[in-house]
């Protein structure tokens, strides 16, 4: 793993030399991989344990704001609801009545809907101006005077119209997919059709981590197809390339989408709850560990993958920055399959499409 990761920003490295066709971005030197130490701040004023704090409380930060700012840190609230809900002897073994006999019995499925959206979007915005207000300012404000510790593209930042437009962006995006969790929320607390089940213990521990596994590949798979397809042409210059004007993209850059994408990617996320029997704390996880890494992969801030299946950051920030090339998100396995990867032997551009590069005409 160390010498995959070693060899990748040794490619980064010689990349630039050989391949790099967008010469607007193409000064950019990679540090090698012995000054990561100074990832969450310069060690000059962190000590060791000073620096391992920081990286426990950015790890913390990081996943606050990703769970709350698209509303989803609900879920938490209808899993608990779930497991503690009162029995009811009376009430049949399969809770997760039918949406038949709720249109049948007059049962409002989504009562208090708009009172669980508003909860959504409030924390959303609270939690997307703070923490990612306090992300922007530990590390694009406090650390600006050296961005080689710790950015992926150290000599390109974005404008501040293109700040104040990502911002404005996720801001939208937040108040339609809090609206949307909260129906949701409302949906499943009054007991409306869902493959999720609340007893990690109902199906056993080899079904618990066979769902697990197959909805991780799943959603990864689906996220991996749909932006292939938002980058076929018409669909890319009409709708995604929205989120590719950053093109050294922030942690706001996260759900800085065409509203139009934001819907079709939520979606995706919301499927599994309706055809895979899934343990909802599963399910949450699986959301959390993509919204986390999604944060980290549009942050900008280099940052090592902890898990061997995970890309470290440079994969996505690599993708806004060379366009049609590296369309996975959690794991590199779509862009092999697909020979999608970005090649050293390659030129990229915005208008070089459907993810294979250019060829590189060599001089005489
Ligand atoms: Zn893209
Ligand atoms: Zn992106």
């Amino acid at each position: 793993m160390a010498a995959q990761t070693q060899a990748y920003y040794v490619s980064q490295t010689s990349a630039k030399q050989i391949s790099d066709g967008n010469a607007k971005l193409s000064s950019t030197k990679k540090p090698a991989l012995s000054s990561y130490p100074n990832i969450y701040g310069s060690t000059k004023i962190f000590s060791t344990l000073g620096y391992y704090l920081s990286v426990a409380l950015m790890t913390t930060a990081t996943a606050v704001f990703a769970a709350t700012m698209r509303g989803d840190w609900l879920m938490f609230f209808v899993h608990y609801w779930k497991q503690n809900e009162p029995s009811d002897p009376t009430e049949p073994a399969d809770r997760n009545a039918s949406l038949t006999s709720h249109i049948v019995n007059h049962v409002p499925l989504f009562q208090d809907a708009w009172m669980y959206s508003l909860a959504s979007v409030g924390v959303s915005y609270v939690t997307f101006f703070g923490i990612g207000g306090f992300l922007q300012c530990y590390f694009y404000i406090r650390q600006k005077q050296n961005p080689e510790d710790w950015k992926c593209q150290p000599t390109k930042w974005l404008s501040s119209k293109d700040e104040i437009s990502e911002i404005m962006l996720g801001s939208l995006n937040m108040t339609i997919g809090g609206t949307l969790s909260g129906f949701i929320t409302a949906y499943l607390i009054n007991g409306g059709s869902t493959t999720l089940y609340w007893s990690m213990h109902e199906m056993g521990l080899p079904w618990l981590i066979i769902s697990t596994v197959l909805t991780f590949i799943y959603l990864d798979a689906g996220a991996y197809y749909i932006h292939r397809a938002l980058h076929f042409p018409p669909i890319y210059k009409n709708i995604h390339k929205w989120h590719h004007k950053y093109t050294a993209p922030t942690a706001f850059s996260t759900t800085a989408l065409h509203p139009l994408e934001f819907l079709w990617l939520q979606g995706l996320m919301i499927t599994p709850i309706f055809f895979i029997k899934i343990y909802s704390g599963a399910y949450i996880g699986i959301v959390l560990y993509s919204y986390y890494y999604g944060m980290m992969d549009h942050s900008g801030i280099k940052m090592e993958a902890v898990w061997p299946w995970q890309p470290n950051t440079y994969f996505h920030d690599d993708h806004h920055k060379y366009f049609h090339v590296n369309f996975g998100f959690n794991m590199k396995l779509w862009d092999w399959l697909h020979d999608t990867l970005r090649k050293t032997t390659r030129t990229y551009g915005e208008d070089v499409f459907w993810g294979k590069g250019k060829e590189v005409h060599k001089q005489q």
